[in-house]
C-alpha cells in the first residue's frame, strides 16, 4: 500500500534506516553520524543553493540616455562641431532631437550639436 499517511511515512523511513544500519559493519552511532553528516551538508548545499542572488540577466536592455563615444564622435563630424542652428562653436552640447523623455533613442540619426543657448530655446518650446 502507498498510501502515504504521515505516520506510515515516518515508519516506513525508520524501518528503511535500521535496515540500512544493520547492513553497514560499523557501529551503529557511527553509522548515524555519517548518515546525519551527510543529510546535513546535503542541506547545507541546498540552502546555499537557495540563497545564492539570481543572476541579472546579461545586461538587461534598460533605457538610458547616456550617449556612446562613438555617436558623439559620429556627430561631431557631421555637424562639423558646431551648434546646427546658430553656428556657434561655445557651449556645445549633444541635444536629443526628439527628446530623450519621449522616447528618443541615443543614436547619431536623434542626437546634434546644440549650443547651450539653443538647447535652452528648444527646451523652453517644448515644455
Ligand atoms: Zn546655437
Amino acid at each position: 500500500m502507498l498510501t502515504a499517511s504521515g505516520s506510515s511515512m515516518k515508519a516506513f523511513f525508520i524501518d528503511l534506516l535500521n535496515r540500512f544500519l544493520a547492513a553497514v559493519p560499523v557501529e551503529r552511532n557511527i553509522a548515524l553520524t555519517i548518515l546525519v553528516t551527510f543529510a546535513a551538508l546535503i542541506v547545507i548545499i541546498v540552502v546555499i543553493g537557495l540563497l545564492q542572488p539570481k543572476k541579472p540577466k546579461a545586461k538587461a536592455k534598460r533605457r538610458s540616455r547616456y550617449i556612446s563615444t562613438k555617436v558623439k564622435q559620429i556627430v561631431w563630424e557631421r555637424d562639423h562641431g558646431k551648434c546646427v542652428i546658430c553656428g556657434s562653436r561655445v557651449d556645445l552640447e549633444y541635444d536629443h532631437e526628439i527628446p530623450w523623455s519621449k522616447g528618443g533613442s541615443n543614436s547619431e540619426n536623434n542626437i546634434r550639436l546644440l549650443c547651450r543657448k539653443c538647447n535652452r530655446a528648444k527646451s523652453a518650446k517644448i515644455e
